[in-house]
């Protein structure tokens, strides 16, 4: 089969379209033929060596695979050849205090594709037979792969972590990224006012489609400033904040005294000064949040399904040109999700 794989970390270029022997199942296991695979900013970590979890190279990526069925390791029988399937993104051990809790995203021992084991990236993929969800006709490939990561993050964040109710006002960072448009749309169904940023206005008027009513570029206005504008100088009750660097103080300045702030990402500085004082002088939750337990990805699954929640994909890419969909991430040009489809 032919397969994406890099042999040394470095930039796009470091990708390399190969042949190599196709994957057996093994038991508990299924073989996909993938027809799509959703990219993620952790995609371009792991390329470029900074991602901080242990990769054995050559590595295959590709953390959202949806394929048919086309063989069945031993004890397989939850499924049949042909069947359209979207894998668990991380299948957990089941057994462990947080699988048992039902933290299943907090599991101390999973096998994440594209990480610990050879991801979609690929013509084939061996995934577990472990929690993965049968794709009706109304869904294609692509919009299913484009689920998991972006809804089940922005779900986990904003309505597990972060308490979100009805009436409330939120800020979601960065509208263009594919989990913040997935947060304008879970944000919007949950009855919040949205405000979200962007650094073009061609964006944000794409995130007002979604669902956001007020927006800010962030090129062009001092954020904090924008948000106290829009909320009659309150601020807002949660913030949305997957930013980091200097935005992570500017998101804590734009809340309210007693709000949260959920965190599951810090692509612009992963170490930032925190106010201590301000932290507890306003009695401010700072939520850290990664991932979804299985239980909610399956609850935005079947939001998708019932046409609910969108899948927002900017555009899908044939396996050969995976260097250039990295060069696409890295430059922030996308609005929604990127996508091989081998
Ligand atoms: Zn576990």
């Amino acid at each position: 089969m032919k397969a994406v794989r890099f042999h040394q970390f470095g930039g796009p270029e470091v990708l390399r379209l190969e042949d190599i022997p196709d994957p057996v199942p093994m038991a508990g296991e299924i073989l996909l033929r993938v027809r799509a695979c959703g990219l993620n900013h952790l995609d371009v970590d792991c390329r470029a060596g900074v991602s901080r979890l242990p990769l054995t190279l050559p590595h295959t990526l590709g953390r959202e695979i949806a394929g048919e069925v086309v063989a069945l390791g031993p004890g397989v029988d939850s499924v049949r050849i042909g069947d359209r399937i979207l894998a668990h993104i991380a299948p957990a051990c089941g057994r462990c205090g947080a699988c048992l809790a039902g933290r299943d995203n907090l599991c101390q021992k999973p096998n994440l594709p594209g990480i610990h084991c050879p991801g979609g990236y690929a013509e084939l993929a061996v995934v577990s037979a472990w929690g993965m969800e049968g794709i009706p006709p109304q869904l294609s490939f692509q919009e299913a792969a484009a689920v998991p990561i972006a809804f089940g993050t922005a779900w986990h964040m904003l309505i597990t972590r972060g308490r979100l109710r009805a009436g409330e006002t939120v800020l979601i960072q960065a509208a263009g990224s594919t989990i913040g448009s997935a947060a304008i749309q879970v944000a919007h169904l949950a009855g919040a006012r949205v405000i979200t940023t962007a650094g073009s206005d061609a964006k944000l008027a794409k995130a007002k489609a979604l669902g956001a009513h007020e927006t800010i570029n962030y090129r062009e206005e001092d954020l904090v400033a924008a948000v106290r504008r829009h909320t009659d100088g309150r601020g807002v009750d949660l913030v949305f904040e997957h930013i980091g660097g200097e935005v992570f103080a500017q998101s804590l300045a734009c809340l309210v005294p007693g709000g949260r702030m959920a965190v599951c990402g810090a692509h612009a500085g992963e170490v930032v000064p925190l106010d201590i004082i301000d932290l507890f002088r306003r009695e401010i939750d700072l939520l850290g949040s990664f991932r979804a337990p299985s239980t909610e990805l399956r609850q935005v699954f079947d939001l998708v399904v019932q046409g609910r929640l969108r899948p927002v994909i900017h555009a899908a890419f044939p396996l050969a040109e995976a260097a250039e969909a990295h060069r696409v991430m890295e430059r922030r040009e996308h609005f929604g999700k990127l996508l091989l489809v081998p």
